[in-house]
């Protein structure tokens, strides 16, 4: 009998597939359970009428060589169907003028001082952050700690330079960016928000520089869409001995003398466990749980704010009718006075054009999506779904009409239209209300760690530090695979301190 430790997987996310197939290479019997047909969640690739749609992450960062993706190939010896592209995206200001967001320094150097003249020490500020912010995740960095061993491993990821970043520790963006052009704080506004899930005024320093850095660390095409990560890791993962069963929704969590100890999913199967990993959000953790969930984790997800949710659109359009040339990224932001989000700032993507598995011949897969708070659209949903419906059709007209800045002519070119709400979000990745994109990143002293109270179940993805991004759910994958290997008495959790789990998404 195989006397290995049996680790289950919840979800087959990219942070839940990353830790997973980690710890089948350092010896773990690993099943990753993941309750649709395919996998990759919020980073998952959809099939419908002959093309890909990518379903939420477009851009792919991380991959660079000491980036999260970069190591984790390395570690597994795979390689990434990718290919990089630059500029990695534009973005398309209200006063109709454009900055590229160029992946070479040079060029990205002479853009920014042409676009915002006076703000070349603020970027030189962030960058020396940024290189801190880089360096520091290069290293196993658990934070924030939770267990002896994390402050170790915190004390010893340490360098000198580590301790420039301490002035900055407790700032936001917009304590250091000049504050007089609108342009340039709605620039800066809508990188953060898709990168740190909040804005200037309230995007710790440290996180948003590293954020806003994400263009010059190389931005790629994935071959067959983003999902095509995720179908990297399953294979690995069957190669090598493991299992990722598909249509097997976990709906309990048994509980034995304090411990997990085993699942059972929505097609009857029952499964023993000595670790389980949650790819979800505390909130879906909880309900597998029921009246077992700890008091700690109850509290969170009875005190916590919602997150975000997005509005989507995918298109299929005839490239024959679009502009010829030009980035397949942009970012555009419709009125520099109205908050961003619910259609003011969109991000556009279109499918690689050499890549023929995204689309049928001489067309074009695209995705549109935009911020939006979930409880209107859940409202409507139960009170009003005629209400619910026009809401939709405005906010597909908001995407379109954002997105028409960008490539003229886009009306004409579509042939096939399917938009994604809130609802459709918790309905593919089972996330809550469709909550996505993980907690605002404001304060480090406020970022949540994998522990849920109970010793042997750990939550992995965006919802723990750093949060949102397939590069920053590698990261948190990595702390979390390591954390399983090592639990000893030494190293069981305990808080250092509460989250604060009030962090409200204004934007
Ligand atoms: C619109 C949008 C745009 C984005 N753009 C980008 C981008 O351009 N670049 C980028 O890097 N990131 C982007 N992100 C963020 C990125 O997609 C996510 O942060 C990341 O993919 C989350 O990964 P995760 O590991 O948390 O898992 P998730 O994506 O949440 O996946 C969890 C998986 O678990 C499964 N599951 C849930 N409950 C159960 C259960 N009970 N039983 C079995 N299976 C279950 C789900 O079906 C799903 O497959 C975007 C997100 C959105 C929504």
């Amino acid at each position: 009998m195989n006397k290995s430790p049996h680790t289950l997987i919840i979800g087959a996310g990219i942070g839940g597939l990353t830790a997973g197939a980690l710890l089948l290479k350092a010896g773990h019997r690993v099943t990753v359970l993941e309750a649709h047909v395919y996998p990759g969640g919020s980073a998952g690739t959809f099939y419908h009428k002959k093309y890909r749609f990518d379903a939420g992450a477009t851009l792919a960062g991380g991959f660079s060589p000491g980036g999260p993706h970069a190591r984790v190939a390395e570690a597994l010896e795979l390689t990434w169907p990718i290919h990089p592209v630059d500029p990695a995206w534009v973005v398309h200001l209200p006063d109709g003028r454009t900055v590229t967001q160029w992946t070479n320094p040079q060029q990205w150097q002479a853009e920014r001082q042409a676009a915002f003249p006076g703000t070349e020490p603020f970027w030189q500020k962030l960058e020396m952050l940024a290189e801190l912010a880089w360096d520091i995740s290069s290293r196993p960095f658990p934070w924030p700690p939770e267990s002896l061993h994390d402050i170790y491993t915190l004390a010893r990821a340490i360098r000198p330079s580590t301790l420039r970043a301490l002035p900055y520790l407790l700032r936001t963006i917009g304590s250091l960016a000049p504050n007089d052009d609108p342009m340039f704080r709605a620039f800066l506004d809508a990188q953060l928000l898709i990168s740190a899930q909040t804005t200037s005024q309230q995007a710790n320093a440290l996180y948003g520089s590293a954020a806003l850095d994400l263009p010059r660390r190389g931005v790629n095409h994935v071959r067959g869409g983003i999902g095509a990560l995720a179908d990297t890791l399953v294979n690995w993962i069957r190669q090598n001995g493991g299992e990722v069963l598909f249509r097997q929704q976990v709906t309990q969590i048994e509980m034995k003398n304090g411990r997990a100890a085993a699942i059972h999913t929505n097609k009857g199967l029952y499964l023993k466990a000595d670790n389980i990993l949650a790819n979800l959000t505390p909130w879906a953790l909880r309900d597998l749980l029921g009246e077992n969930a700890p008091s700690q984790l109850a509290r969170e997800v009875r005190q916590r704010e919602a997150t975000w949710g997005a509005f989507t659109l995918y298109l299929g359009v005839d490239a024959a009718k679009l502009p010829q040339t030009g980035p397949d990224h942009h970012q555009i932001i419709v009125d520099g006075e109205r908050p961003l989000g619910e259609g003011n700032s969109v991000f556009v993507s279109l499918s690689d054009p050499e890549d023929a598995s995204r689309a049928p011949a001489g067309h074009r897969a695209m995705t549109l999506s935009t911020h939006t708070e979930i409880a209107p659209w859940w409202q409507l949903r139960h009170g009003d779904k005629g209400a619910y419906h026009a809401r939709r059709d405005d906010y597909t007209q908001r995407l379109l009409n954002a997105a028409e800045i960008a490539l003229s002519g886009l009306r004409s070119a579509i042939q096939l239209t399917l938009p994604g709400t809130p609802v459709t979000f918790e309905f593919y990745t089972r996330r809550p209300s469709g909550m996505v994109g993980g907690f605002p990143q404001k304060s480090l002293l406020q970022a949540r760690g994998p522990a849920t109270g109970i010793e042997n179940v750990w939550l992995v993805g965006d919802s723990i530090f750093p949060g949102q991004s397939t590069a920053g759910v590698t990261l948190g994958a990595m702390r979390v695979a390591d954390l399983v290997q090592r639990v000893r008495w030494l190293e069981r959790p305990f808080r250092l301190w509460q989250p604060n789990p009030s962090q409200p998404n204004t934007a």
